[in-house]
């Protein structure tokens, strides 16, 4: 056990860690990723040209055997310079979304061979190892109650970010654990929210991740086309100073850069 004072010492560094100022590339005030989820048709029958003409570039979590439906697009998507990542096999949630098999059936070693599958299948046929994970559903466990287990650490071995989904705050980056990465919503919100997701995350540096599906026509887990196109004005305009680039750049630069 730590006495006062190392317990005070100790409290101080946390203090200071937490407090010290992290810097973003050329003075930026904050950083953002933009992704999306499912390998969906419409990230590649809209969202390919869409971005090409915004030059913006995306991270796109695949999960399989949605990828194979759009191999070619995939590899547009890659040959324009987006990144790719994995988005596992089963695409495991919980029992209660009853679409999948149940995370709460899952052992540790079932979850990692279904990732390294899509891992191995995403190689296979596109040529490029994702080093980058989104959780389904954005849920990390597998079991339930006494016998539940994280699935956290499998994911820090095998990858070098995992993103959430629907978490409420963007990533702190002096602090944040990139193998759980929060995920902000960006389906069926309107510009004015980005913008104030954004403005709230340059209070104090942080790195906004949005987490998409579909991009088309406001709709429910779409992205909306015209939002995205005033999101894009607003994120190239220097007097905001974002660094807006894909999950695998930023967090390398997270990764070399904080205390
Ligand atoms: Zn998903």
């Amino acid at each position: 056990m730590l006495n006062r004072r190392a317990f005070l010492a100790t409290t101080a560094l946390a203090a200071t860690a937490q407090s010290s100022p992290f810097s973003w590339p050329n003075n930026k005030r904050l950083a953002v990723s933009l992704t999306w989820d499912d390998a969906r048709l419409s990230q590649i029958d809209t969202g390919l040209k869409l971005l090409e003409s915004l030059d913006l570039k995306g991270t796109f979590y695949l999960s399989l055997p949605a990828m194979k439906k759009r191999v070619d697009g995939w590899k547009e998507m890659m040959r324009q310079g987006h990144e790719i990542g994995n988005h596992s096999t089963a695409h495991a949630c919980t029992g209660n979304y009853r679409f999948t098999r149940a995370l709460e059936e899952f052992t540790l070693e079932e979850m990692s061979r279904d990732i390294d599958n899509a891992n191995h299948e995403i190689e296979a046929t596109l040529g490029v190892k994702p080093r980058q994970f989104a959780y389904p559903c954005g849920q990390k466990f597998i079991g339930r109650g006494k016998t539940a287990k994280s699935y956290i650490p499998l994911i820090a071995d095998k990858f070098d970010t995992g993103r959430g989904y629907l978490d409420e705050m963007p990533n702190y980056p002096q602090i944040c654990d990139l193998s759980q990465l929060m995920g902000t919503h960006f389906d069926g919100i309107d510009f004015p929210a980005m913008k104030a997701i954004l403005e709230k995350a340059a209070k104090d540096g942080r790195w906004v991740v949005f987490a998409g599906h579909e991009i088309g026509k406001s709709a429910p887990q779409t992205t909306d086309v015209e939002a995205l196109k005033q999101l894009a004005a607003y994120l190239k305009d220097p007097a905001h100073g974002i660094w807006v680039d894909t999950v695998g750049r930023i967090a390398k630069h997270v990764n070399t850069n904080r205390a």
